[in-house]
């Protein structure tokens, strides 16, 4: 077993769990998961084997149906499915998010309804805030709803990038409603959307026009969201009450960025393993290139960000667990794990020479990867204002 990206502290209980997603990541997902991204195939056989597993119900509390799991547990099992394809980390992280903001924010009729399905996966779900014209300005979203006089309410617009929008047949959304109030963000609310898994017309005013062809991540599919003329009602606003949309949303995106930061953990722990394994059959100059030492030293500098990024996830996972807000630390960890991953990637690419070019070898399906880490759930930049703004309030000078 690796040395890098131990834990301490776990529980029996969750050790065996890592233990038994370690074996599925290595029997099932790595000797497959190239030839599938290659050719942009949804990973059927994996995603039922983790339905099995109970992967999708891991947080959702045992009397729904689920594990009853902590954001850590999640995490770390997060980290060793990236480790064997980032795209399957992708179909569980907005099911997760939802999952999480129904069980935090919902009623109780929408946790009964929702979560034991959610927990089962037959209810999977996508997490709608960018539109065509903004992804970090969230306050410039332009989807909005219209309540009529008779009490329902009417949505029209245009969502991009829904990560699992044409394989989830749950969508909570992020759109504009008029609540009278004098603020942006509290004239924001998030609706639970039911539609069919697919392409076209999947509900009433829905339509999933189909999958944007991406660099990497390929497998999971990525959407766009058109809404014309969706009708819907009260009972699918999340909580019940229009208004508190934004910061349901923030919510589940702090407890997305852990789980991304884990992303990028996994996948450079994978790209140290392709490298530290090349570099000692590779020869050149009369001697493996492992032993020149500028060869050396780079995977001594990759293995110290691997840990130094699993470390920060890690403790991010258990700020959240305790009950406080770890928006700060979930911010450090989504930017140093994914800075750090892209740069061990790009590190471990370097040492595989020209093979690292060629799509034979799997560090060139972890180069198209990783990059697409420093953007979703908040870019990198994104990151330094979250966690710049909350240090200064911190260290607010007492004048
Ligand atoms: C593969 C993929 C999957 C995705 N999945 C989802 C999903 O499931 N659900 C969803 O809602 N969204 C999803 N997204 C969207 C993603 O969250 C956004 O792309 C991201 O938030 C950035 O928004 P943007 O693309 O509009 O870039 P912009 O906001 O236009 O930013 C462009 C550049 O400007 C910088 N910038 C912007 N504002 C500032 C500022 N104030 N200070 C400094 N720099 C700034 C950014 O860092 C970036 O470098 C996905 C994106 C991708 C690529």
């Amino acid at each position: 077993m690796s040395r890098l990206q131990q834990t301490d502290g776990l529980t029996e209980e969750q050790t065996e769990l890592i233990k038994l997603v370690r074996e599925f990541v290595d029997e099932q997902i790595i000797p497959v998961a190239t030839e599938l991204e290659h050719k942009d195939e949804y990973p059927q056989a994996i995603v039922d084997g983790m339905k099995e597993m109970g992967i999708f119900g891991l947080m959702i509390p045992e009397e729904y149906g689920g594990l009853g799991e902590s954001l850590l547990t999640y995490a770390l099992c997060v980290e060793e499915i990236a480790r064997g394809w980032m795209s399957v980390s992708g179909i569980i992280n907005t099911h997760f998010i939802v999952a999480y903001m129904v069980l935090q924010h919902g009623t109780e009729e929408q946790k009964q309804h929702y979560l034991p399905k959610m927990a089962t996966g037959e209810i999977r779900g996508a997490f709608s805030m960018s539109e065509p014209g903004c992804g970090s300005d969230v306050s410039a979203i332009k989807t909005k709803a219209v309540k009529g006089d008779d009490g329902g309410w009417t949505i029209n617009g245009q969502k991009m990038w829904l990560t699992n929008g044409g394989s989830a047949n749950l969508v909570a959304v992020l759109v504009k409603t008029d609540t009278g109030v004098d603020s942006v963000y509290r004239n924001m609310t998030t609706f639970l959307i039911d539609k069919e898994s697919g392409f076209g017309e999947t509900a009433q005013g829905v339509t999933v026009p189909g999958k944007i062809d991406k660099m990497g991540y390929k497998g999971v599919d990525t959407t766009e969201l058109v809404f014309d003329g969706h009708r819907t009602t009260d009972a699918q606003i999340l909580g019940g009450e229009p208004g508190k949309g934004f910061y349901q949303m923030m919510d589940g995106v702090e407890v997305g960025r852990v789980n991304v930061a884990a992303r990028g953990c996994g996948v450079a722990r994978r790209a140290f393993e392709l490298g530290v394994s090349y570099a000692q059959q590779r020869e050149t100059f009369g001697k493996k290139i492992v032993d020149h030492q500028a060869v050396l030293f780079r995977l001594a500098d990759m293995a110290v960000k691997v840990e130094a990024a699993h470390e920060m996830m890690v403790k991010a996972a258990r700020k959240k667990d305790s009950g406080e807000r770890n928006d700060l630390e979930a911010g450090m960890a989504k930017y140093l794990a994914s800075e750090y991953c892209s740069q061990v990637v790009e590190d471990s690419f370097r040492i595989h020479g020209g093979y690292g070019y060629s799509k034979e070898y799997e560090i060139e399906r972890l180069y198209r990867e990783a990059p697409m880490l420093l953007i979703g759930e908040g870019t990198a930049d994104i990151q330094r204002m979250i966690i710049g703004r909350r240090l200064v309030e911190d260290y607010k000078l007492k004048s």
